[in-house]
């Protein structure tokens, strides 16, 4: 499986780290060893020191498709949950302003924590889900899929012009504002609609 991640999919987002607001989806991606589940630990990298936490919705792939037309992207994902983007952000910004790729950054193992998944169709709307991360019980990043600069069918859309997406591939939508710094000792916990769906410590 692979991990797709849209980048500056909420403009206050890209405004927060001064990038413009795209006029198409920028997509990158994270391999299989990135993945971080169950509630495992995750055990800060001795590269950076500026791990910065991004909480995202991320939808599950269940159907193999390319050339996915928009109006039947929602058959190609019938689950959603959370997951943290985690980048280091000096090794990022060091690449940005070289114009390099941003793999150090952002495809690390563990970079990619996720949470439990449920069935989307428990969502009456989804472009209305309200999401939150806190960090040792405080608030520190609040969203809402009806910020989305594309929506999760324009992003399968335009990802599978690309990309062939396959069962159980995994797409990270983006981050609210208010992505900030993590430290040994963090808990990090990730609702959706008040519920928690991911929950683990950096160590
Ligand atoms: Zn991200």
């Amino acid at each position: 499986m692979k991990i797709i991640c849209i980048g500056r999919n909420y403009a206050e987002h890209a405004k927060e780290l001064n990038n413009a607001i795209p006029t198409e989806p920028v997509f990158f991606m994270k391999p299989d060893t990135a993945l971080l589940k169950d509630g495992e630990a995750f055990y800060y990298p001795d590269f950076t020191k500026d791990l910065h936490h991004e909480i995202e919705i991320v939808l599950k792939i269940s159907k193999v498709g390319k050339h996915i037309k928009q109006e039947f992207a929602h058959k190609y994902y019938d689950e959603i949950g959370l997951g943290i983007d985690f980048t280091a952000r000096d090794l990022q910004t060091k690449a940005k302003e070289k114009g390099l790729p941003w793999e150090k950054a952002k495809a690390f193992d563990g970079s990619a924590p996720i949470g439990k998944f449920v069935s989307k169709n428990l969502f009456t709307e989804l472009s209305d889900i309200s999401f939150e991360l806190k960090i040792n019980d405080e608030s520190k990043q609040i969203g809402n899929t009806k910020d989305l600069l594309f929506s999760f069918d324009q992003i399968i859309a335009y990802v599978s012009q690309f990309v062939t997406l396959k069962v159980g591939d995994l797409i990270f939508t983006g981050t609210p504002e208010g992505v900030g710094p993590v430290n040994i000792g963090d808990k990090l916990q990730g609702y959706i609609k008040n519920e928690l769906f991911l929950e683990f410590e950096v160590k």
